[in-house]
């Protein structure tokens, strides 16, 4: 099997076949620009412990580069190297200006308290920071699997202790919490992202039809794997804003099952309680994680971690279309494979570029120092008062003080947030829908084109 990072590189390659670029200059956009490893030493009640991590500096051609800080057993090298890598290209695709990058930590987080972990996250954001590896103008990390914005509060904290004189200690790190610089919207951007995505694809008729899905939303069974960041904010928002039907849903420990759909807010609330989604009410819990990719379904959603999707399993996946949430969740064989048996396939990086998109608002929030909607609300506000009260006055016609209120009110940072991202998932789907009807590749091509088609740019004078 190929590693992550070389399955990241085929599809560069592949995709970069039709675009005449040079092959040095491929080779260098492939490349991982700087990279640092670190070892820790961390005091655990009374004995020393070392913890290996990495941050990945994928590509400079724009700075600052932006990319999660992982916490798990799995991370190496090579996967902290490939993840970076998606990120550029990422970000690329919907355009936002950052180079990409990528952190973790191999550890695992459950093994420590909560003041042990400070105590961990502090030494290592410290190897960062001296190493210039963390910084509002240089390099920006955000949550990622098993670190929250918890863990980026106590960098920004950190940050500022270090780095007194930098006025944009802020923007050090996004997807901290809102007392600290965070911005409204953050926690949910990634899995409210692939609910635009999804939406999108309901706007594109022909793709409906050519992929046998059901034209209304409802009509379709969904499966996630996946309910933490990104799956139960995907989750909750397909089911509570288009009532969608969500058939299973997974984690580590196995999947919840309903054939009429699972009720997505009480599971929420007993994930919270629990910090398990067997709730034996809500539909029968299955002990075997890997089985609920292969449910007979119309979308299956991947929402957990890398190259779950593989040659031994591929051919039992039964769903039309795969929406990668997560980072990398099909190998590259398989992705082959279900091309070729017509399988639609939305890429990560634009499916879940939800979240980059929002940590991009975000560090501008921090650079510009003022929330989104601070000057204006107030002056749309009494501009659409003159407005409605004009028209009631023309037309003779008298609105209810419900109506007015819901007209009136001007947009909130939340507002803003929600439709910055709404409006570049939407235009991003179209700008790779584009290279689709002239090339007739897959979708996954079509956003590493659109990317490399960007990304050149900067090495090349055409
Ligand atoms: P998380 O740690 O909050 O949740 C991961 C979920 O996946 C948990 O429910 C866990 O039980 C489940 N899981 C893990 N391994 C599994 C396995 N082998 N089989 C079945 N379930 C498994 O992580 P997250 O932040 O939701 O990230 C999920 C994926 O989305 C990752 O690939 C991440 O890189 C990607 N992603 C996250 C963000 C973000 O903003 N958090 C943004 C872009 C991409």
């Amino acid at each position: 099997m190929k590693s992550f990072k070389e399955n990241v590189d085929l599809y560069v390659d592949r995709a970069a076949l039709d675009l005449g670029i040079k092959h040095e200059v491929i080779e260098h956009i492939k490349s991982t620009h700087s990279l640092l490893q670190v070892n820790v030493g961390v005091p655990i009640n009374g004995v020393l412990q070392n913890f290996t991590g990495w941050r990945v500096v994928h590509s400079e051609h724009i700075l600052p580069t932006k990319g999660g800080i992982r916490y798990s057993l799995l991370v190496n090298q090579n996967e902290t190297e490939a993840l970076a890598a998606l990120m550029s290209y990422k970000c690329a695709v919907v355009d936002v200006p950052f180079g990409g990058a990528k952190g973790g930590l191999c550890i695992d987080p459950k093994l420590y308290t909560e003041e042990q972990l400070r105590l961990i996250t502090r030494f290592f954001a410290t190897k960062l920071i001296t190493k210039e590896f963390l910084s509002p103008a240089l390099n920006v990390p955000a949550p990622d699997m098993g670190t929250s914005e918890r863990e980026m509060d106590w960098i920004v904290d950190l940050y500022k202790t270090l780095k007194p004189t930098d006025i944009n200690y802020r923007g050090c790190v996004t997807g901290k919490s809102v007392a600290r610089g965070g911005i409204k919207g953050r926690a949910e951007a990634t899995g409210r992202g692939v609910a635009e995505v999804i939406r999108e694809l309901f706007r594109h008729p022909d793709l409906l039809k050519q992929y046998k899905l059901k034209p209304n939303l409802q009509q379709n069974r969904i499966v996630i794997q996946g309910f933490g960041n990104v799956g139960s904010h995907l989750a909750s928002t397909l089911y509570k804003q288009d009532a969608a039907t969500i058939i299973a849903i997974g984690d580590h420990n196995g999947y919840l099952y309903n054939a009429k759909g699972i009720h997505i807010t009480k599971l929420k609330d007993y994930h919270i309680h629990n910090k398990s989604i067997q709730c034996k009410e809500l539909g029968e819990f299955k002990h075997h994680p890997e089985e609920l990719l292969e449910l007979d379904c119309d979308i299956l959603i991947p929402a957990a971690t890398e190259q779950v999707i593989h040659q031994a399993n591929v051919s039992r996946i039964k769903a039309a279309v795969i929406i990668e949430a997560a980072n990398g969740p099909i190998a590259y064989e398989a992705d082959e494979y279900l091309h070729q048996r017509g399988v639609l396939i939305i890429p990560d990086i634009y499916a879940n570029a939800g979240g980059v998109v929002v940590s991009y608002f975000e560090w501008v929030k921090n650079l510009q120092h003022m929330r989104f909607g601070r000057l204006e609300k107030r002056f749309q506000e009494q501009k659409m008062q003159q407005l409605l009260a004009m028209l009631e006055h023309q037309q003779g016609v008298s609105l209810t003080d419900q109506q007015k209120t819901t007209l009136i009110q001007g947009a909130d940072e939340l507002d803003l947030t929600y439709s910055g991202l709404e409006d570049t998932m939407r235009d991003s789907f179209n700008q790779i829908r584009n290279i689709q009807k002239i090339n007739n590749k897959s979708l996954r091509d079509c956003a590493y084109q659109l990317a490399l088609s960007k990304i050149k740019k900067y090495y090349t004078d055409h």
